[in-house]
């Protein structure tokens, strides 16, 4: 198949996109956070095709995309209070909301859980395909499994090309790291997965959060876990990523002592100058943390080459945006974490 290439900003293009999805095609959106792999989430044999066209394990559930917040009880059974507060603050945007499931949703597209995630997402072009499609849209972020996510149109071509109907270019994603997911179906809320809106934002509005133990420690493949998708190697470029803490100096004289060609060194722009000669990439300021989750999925997409062996990566410590960047780099690093410091 010929993947098309479509504009965001063409309104008879987002007309085009409706239709392929309303046809169960598939076609790779864009949003705030990455872009996602949208088919009809009401159409089993459309999201098969998304499994299909990732190689994504049938045991990870999508989330459903929306067109605004009053959509949510066409397909949750029950929606708590706290849901509408959060959507009321947090909609559109990156928020993911994990909510008992009603059964108009197809088990594909949940894998068989009583759940389901939904989000309405920022980005104005997709809320209107959406809404010219008149379904939602089941959509995992649209790079092959295990792979670093896609956050321009070009990395989506790139894993995609020939497998899906199109691709709806909208410019490079703002936030650059896949939605924050919490789960409303327990006591206390609970985050599955730090992103955009951070652990700060909803512990201010809810006054209470849990963390799920996937967001911060390695998950074997056969421990139940509430986001079945934390459990899968992610977020990894073929070499192996290590990640090298402590400050500045000590992660730059590790790293000299231990860098060979062609490994690969990842730094904060700010440290560019510490790695003369190593032909350092840079995924954004430390300073500004928003500039490093933009830039990270690129970055490690760039440095996607099974010729480099070893790729040392420094890290942001801290919450806010930073949490988020900090997740996705030690998932992607298998959390192989070197102390600069104390290891010779
Ligand atoms: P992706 O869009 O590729 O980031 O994948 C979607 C993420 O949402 C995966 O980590 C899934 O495990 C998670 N997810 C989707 N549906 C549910 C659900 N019903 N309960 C918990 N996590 C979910
Ligand atoms: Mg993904």
């Amino acid at each position: 198949m010929t993947t098309k290439l479509l504009s965001a900003q063409k309104p008879e293009d987002l007309s085009l996109a409706a239709e392929l999805l309303r046809r169960g095609g598939l076609v790779a959106l864009p949003t705030e956070t990455v872009y996602g792999l949208g088919a009809n989430g009401l159409d089993e044999a459309a999201v098969a095709k998304i499994f299909a066209a990732k190689g994504r394990p049938q045991d990870n559930p999508l989330i459903l995309h929306i067109s605004q917040p009053d959509e949510m009880t066409r397909f949750c059974r029950s929606i708590p209070q706290t849901a509408w507060l959060l959507a009321e603050h947090f909609w559109p945007g990156p928020l993911t909301m994990v909510l008992p499931v009603k059964d108009t949703v197809p088990k594909r597209t949940t894998a068989g859980l009583d759940t389901v995630a939904v989000r309405c997402p920022e980005t104005a072009a997709t809320r209107q395909i959406i809404r010219l499609a008149g379904v939602p849209i089941a959509a995992p972020s649209a790079n092959l499994s295990g792979k670093p996510s896609t956050t321009t149109a070009g990395h989506v071509l790139h894993d995609m090309d020939g497998k899906i109907d199109a691709i709806v270019d909208g410019g490079p994603c703002r936030v650059g790291v896949e939605s924050t997911i919490v789960d409303l179906t327990g006591r206390r809320p609970r985050l599955l997965r730090p992103g955009g809106i951070t652990p700060e934002m909803l512990q201010g509005l809810l006054g209470q959060l849990d963390i799920d133990k996937a967001v911060v420690a390695q998950i074997s493949d056969d421990t139940v876990v509430h986001a079945p998708g934390m459990k899968y190697k992610h977020y990894a470029p073929a070499a192996d990523v290590v990640i090298v803490s402590g400050s500045r100096e000590d992660a730059a004289a590790y790293i000299r002592r231990h860098w060979q060609a062609p490994n690969a060194v990842l730094c904060f722009e700010e440290e560019l100058p510490l790695y003369g000669g190593l032909n350092p990439t840079a995924y954004g300021r430390q300073a500004e943390p928003e500039t490093l989750s933009a830039g990270l999925f690129a970055a490690l997409r760039k440095l996607d080459d099974s010729a480099i062996g070893t790729i040392f990566a420094r890290c942001p410590e801290g919450g806010g945006i930073a949490y988020a960047v900090q997740n996705r780099l030690r998932k992607s690093a298998g959390f192989h974490i070197v102390d600069a410091a104390r290891t010779p």
